[in-house]
């Protein structure tokens, strides 16, 4: 029962998924569970051009390739 604590630290956010935010133990178990959502339901089409927005809980940012938004990921699993 030590082991508690910082268990606020590593949350992913990812909405569409799950409607509450998940909380992981460590930032590895959070990149893990990051990589197991599907990037490619951020595509939206939008006057024939690919955006992809970020799915994180109060982020509004897109990027205009799947790389783009992975490394922009990266940041919220920091
Ligand atoms: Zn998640
Ligand atoms: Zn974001």
């Amino acid at each position: 029962m030590s082991e508690s604590a910082n268990l606020t630290s590593f949350i992913c956010k990812w909405l569409g998924t799950h409607s509450d935010p998940q909380h992981l133990e460590t930032e590895e178990k959070l990149r893990n569970h990051i990589i197991q959502h599907d990037i490619n339901s951020c595509k939206r089409s939008i006057s024939g051009d690919s955006i992809y927005i970020c799915p994180w809980k109060g982020c509004n940012k897109y990027q205009s390739s799947i790389i783009k938004l992975e490394e922009h990921l990266r940041q919220h699993t920091q």
